[in-house]
């Protein structure tokens, strides 16, 4: 029998109102890993509503005590890591070494956040006037729905319910249902932590019934969502109808240049772990790389070699390279990029099938797949395949690799591997991205610094730093006259 997980509302741990449950799979090995409430719209309400009531205290809780509140999280979720970690490669699939970044990536953003109870600073300027004094100060939203995505399932929904909690709002999150139990082992550990009842309301299911049931609500003010670029456009007409504010974190296509006086073998190790590590499953994920036409052929072939050697299986085996790919839906979508990368020229160097053997069939394993000679404009060039699968485009110089990499629709990360400095900051200046690398992988970012993407992959959002601040909170202007007479402003001064 699969263990039995609730949702949690209002702080009490809930079945779903009309009892229905879904169960989430291994995708190593097709064991089933925990049973959950299949939640719909009444669901939700009922998370909302709590959220609702609960905001009233929250918000006028002294900030501190509630950053204190998330450094006693944040300590829980130190003592937990490791169990956490194999929660989190059980049922997503990614190698245990990056399961147990996701969960460092939670710990760092719930410490960064206990810091924001004492910070979170707002202005003060000098009135125009005398005897007035002028500041802004951080409100807290209202009520927050976060709906999240499964590859980053514990690190994507702290960078969201922490900053929108420390600053007073609460929450209704609602995570990828193929990714549950490590949202609920989050939400255990701010239970344990003394967060009150009713702060972050957890609802499980399908976006179409739960999530749609959050961003339908009328009392919630904000939805901040991580996920497809399908998924959120429509979410996002949807709240401009509602007239409510959304953050969206959505898909990217991202960009690798190794230029001819790069460090080769440095670069073959920033593309091996930006293009296959979470089985190419990051929204950040390297899966093109531009490469100069002077070092296209060795880079090329080492690149190829390097990819055939990967080992697939399971991601609590230590030995493994590259897990499985969440599901079978993902198994099919990325197979039938192999014939659309062929037809279009561009030719299959390593991998292209789904893997079979050594175990994998329980499994949905995708071989580590390396596409040479492909063209910018070609559609494995351009379009988001979320897998184990990169392309290789040859350029002739630093001016045509910057074009290159600015020619998708989506901008998440970027980066560029030369010995020169001055070529290295005009790739800073020209490349259209919201993160830029210079001598690694277009992975690896830290939280105190601002995360997300420019043109199809956000609204403009971004998160993690004190940028997140923004998105949570909203300024009140506050101006305080005591001059004990009526003062103008414009007129009197
Ligand atoms: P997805 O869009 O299928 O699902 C994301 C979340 O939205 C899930 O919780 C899902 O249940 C919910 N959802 C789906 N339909 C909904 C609806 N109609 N209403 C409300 N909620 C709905 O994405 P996914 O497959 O979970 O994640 C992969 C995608 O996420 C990739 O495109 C990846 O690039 C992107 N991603 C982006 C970032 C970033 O920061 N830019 C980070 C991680 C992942």
């Amino acid at each position: 029998m699969a263990q039995e997980y609730r949702n949690y509302i209002g702080g009490e741990w809930r079945d779903a109102r009309a009892g229905e449950r879904f169960e989430r799979e291994d995708p190593a090995t097709g064991a089933i890993t925990g049973s959950y409430p299949r939640s719909r719209g009444e669901d939700a309400r009922d998370a909302v509503c709590a959220a609702v009531e609960a905001q009233k205290a929250w918000r006028r809780m002294p900030a501190p005590r509630r950053g204190e509140i998330l450094f006693r999280a944040a300590e829980i979720l130190v003592r937990e890591k490791e169990r956490f970690a194999r929660d989190l490669t059980e049922e997503m699939g990614k190698v245990l070494k990056e399961a147990r970044g996701d969960i460092q990536e939670a710990i760092d953003m719930t410490y960064y956040m206990a810091g924001e109870g004492r910070r979170a600073f707002g202005q003060t300027t000098p009135s125009e006037l005398p005897d007035k004094f002028a500041m802004s100060v951080r409100a807290p939203v209202g009520v927050v729905g976060c709906i999240t995505p499964w590859n980053f399932p514990m690190a994507i929904p702290s960078w969201k319910i922490m900053p929108a909690i420390v600053t007073g709002n609460t929450v209704v999150f609602k995570p990828s249902q193929y990714a549950p139990k490590s949202a609920y082992n989050l939400v255990r550990a701010l239970e344990e932590a003394g967060l009150p009842g009713g702060v972050v309301n957890l609802v499980f299911g399908e976006g179409a019934e739960a999530g749609a049931g959050i961003i339908e609500h009328p009392l919630v003010s904000l939805i901040s969502f991580t996920g497809s670029n399908a998924v959120g456009k429509r979410i996002a007409v949807q709240c401009a109808e509602l007239g409510k504010s959304v953050s969206l974190e959505m898909g990217g296509k991202n960009a690798i240049i190794v230029l001819d006086d790069a460090d080769v073998e440095l670069a073959l190790e920033g593309v091996i772990w930006s293009a296959f590590g979470t089985t190419g499953q990051r929204c950040t994920a390297a899966s093109r790389v531009i490469v100069q036409g002077g070092v296209y052929d060795e880079f090329a072939s080492k690149l190829v070699e390097r990819t055939k050697k990967l080992r697939l299986g399971s991601g609590l085996d230590e030995g493994t390279d590259v897990g499985p790919v969440v599901n079978r839906d993902q198994l099919a979508k990325i197979a039938s990029y192999m014939p659309v990368g062929a037809s279009d020229g561009a030719t299959l160097a390593a991998g292209g099938a789904v893997a079979h053997g050594d175990g994998l069939d329980r499994g949905y394993f995708f071989e580590p797949t390396v596409f040479v000679d492909a063209k910018p404009a070609m559609r494995i060039a351009q379009e988001e395949i979320f897998g184990p699968v990169t392309a290789l485009i040859r350029v002739g110089s630093l001016e045509e690799a910057i074009e290159v990499n600015n020619g998708v629709p989506y901008g998440l990360s970027s980066s560029i591997y030369t010995r020169d400095v001055n070529r290295a900051f005009k790739a800073i200046e020209g490349i259209h991205t919201g993160l830029v690398y210079v001598n690694a992988g277009t992975i690896g970012a830290e939280v105190h610094l601002p995360f997300g993407g420019t043109r199809g992959t956000g609204n403009g959002h971004r998160e993690a730093g004190t940028a997140a601040l923004d998105t949570f909170t909203e300024w009140k202007t506050v101006y305080v006259d005591y001059s004990g007479r009526l003062q103008k402003a414009q007129i009197d001064a």
